[in-house]
């Protein structure tokens, strides 16, 4: 199990640039990936060559800058398009997973009515837009924050028009059964959306294969920069789709004698008014190439051998309660949330502990998930998200560190 992930992590740390720096004289554990991920160089590298060789703006510049940056700019949709088995002129570009939950609840145009079942668990991003913009119906979980994903026939009803679940949870790592709720979903004729900001980089994806109708996600959470993230929709879905902004860039004819009347241009430009994340998105395409480079197939072996050596790991220690301890490394990515029992201390100051004391960054507080902690009876947890080039080396100051503050 070491060797699988070790020698793994050993080759790619390298990439990392903010892996050599310390934390109060310690060498730097980053085990907060599920919150944003730390940038390989060949990503910051694509980022800073668009500064310093090509800027101009895109789809506008008909000078030499203005066809490079236009360029790599396309480049970078058509990479996420490949990496998830779409078309690019299925890709909406859009600030981030949020962005693109907000655009289809938006794009469906959902009345009080309308009923959008979800697992209680989810983050925010997937279920305060529901609360706006249609009903919610809340999957129930279990006292983990799991799924009772054998409900979900029996919340379906006639006014059921989506199913929104986050592929892997941000707080217990549990990977949803996203064939079986598509079958179910579409034998109903309701369309599923899946929220992928936690899959992107852990596992390999089709959107084919997987038979969803929606797949949002962020490229900050897979190597990329922030402020850039995707919606990939059907195109008879995007054709009919209502523009919720308008602007530059996005339109084919302005007609002046008509007040009101401009053609805008196809999907997904038109969705893409005013000048676009430029350096993030090509910084995006650059992280999707390096997680290629690397393979997600081999991301997935150090994940399945890193979520158990962590779990196990946690759950060893006298004071620790993982959440979704018994869940099995095939049904989850290798992430753990769990609660010290240090008298005194409230789960983000362990976290603060563990960071100022061990060198190890973790995430603490409710994960944007205040719905499955209230549920769970937890005042906050604390989350270890690790990646592909954390090392064993690395899980065991996190757990030397947890040992001490919980003894
Ligand atoms: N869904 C899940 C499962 C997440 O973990 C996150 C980010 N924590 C989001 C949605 C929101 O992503 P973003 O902040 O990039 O829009």
């Amino acid at each position: 199990m070491k060797e699988t992930i070790d020698s793994l992590a050993k080759k790619v740390r390298p990439d990392f640039p903010l892996l050599r720096r310390e934390i109060s004289g310690r060498p730097l554990v980053f085990l907060d990936n599920a919150s944003t991920t730390p940038k390989p160089k060949a990503v910051i590298d694509a980022v800073v060559g668009y500064y310093e060789n090509a800027t101009a703006n895109v789809h506008r510049g008909v000078h030499a800058l203005g066809e490079e940056a236009t360029r790599l700019f396309d480049d970078a949709r058509r990479e996420v398009a490949g990496l998830i088995g779409a078309q690019p002129s299925e890709i909406v570009l859009v600030r981030g997973t949020t962005e693109a939950i907000n655009f289809v609840a938006n794009g469906l145009e959902l009345g009080p009515e309308d009923e959008v079942v979800f697992p209680a668990s989810e983050h925010h991003a997937n279920w305060i837009p529901w609360r706006v913009h249609g009903k919610p119906v809340p999957m129930p979980i279990d006292e983990d924050g799991l799924p009772k994903w054998d409900s979900l026939e029996g919340l379906i009803t006639k006014k059921t028009r989506l199913v929104s679940v986050g592929h892997v949870s941000n707080v217990t790592g549990a990977i949803a059964p996203v064939e079986e709720i598509v079958r179910i979903a579409h034998a109903h004729g309701v369309p599923v959306l899946l929220d992928a900001a936690q899959s992107l980089s852990h596992l390999p994806l089709d959107v084919q294969k997987l038979g969803v109708d929606f797949l949002a996600t962020s490229s900050h959470k897979a190597f990329g920069p922030s402020g850039v993230g995707i919606l990939w929709g059907r195109k008879d879905f995007l054709a009919k789709c209502p523009l919720y902004q308008v602007g530059g860039g996005m339109i084919s004819l302005n007609n002046d004698i008509d007040v009101g009347g401009f053609v805008p241009r196809d999907a997904p430009f038109k969705f893409e008014a005013g000048t676009p994340a430029i350096e993030a998105t090509i910084g995006f395409g650059a992280a999707v190439r390096y997680l290629r480079q690397i393979g997600l197939d081999h991301i997935r072996e150090h994940d399945l051998a890193m979520s158990r050596y962590l779990v196990e790991g946690l759950a060893d220690i006298p004071g620790v309660r993982v959440l979704a301890r018994k869940l099995p490394p095939e049904k989850r990515i290798a992430l753990a949330t769990f609660v010290v029992d240090a008298p005194a201390m409230t789960q983000e100051s362990v976290a603060r502990a563990l960071s100022d004391m061990f060198g190890v960054c973790v995430s603490a507080g409710f994960h944007c998930t205040h719905v499955l902690h209230a549920r769970a009876k937890l005042a906050g947890t604390v989350r270890a998200s690790p990646h592909v080039f954390n090392t064993t080396e690395e899980i065991d100051a996190l757990l030397e560190g947890v040992r001490e503050i919980a003894g």
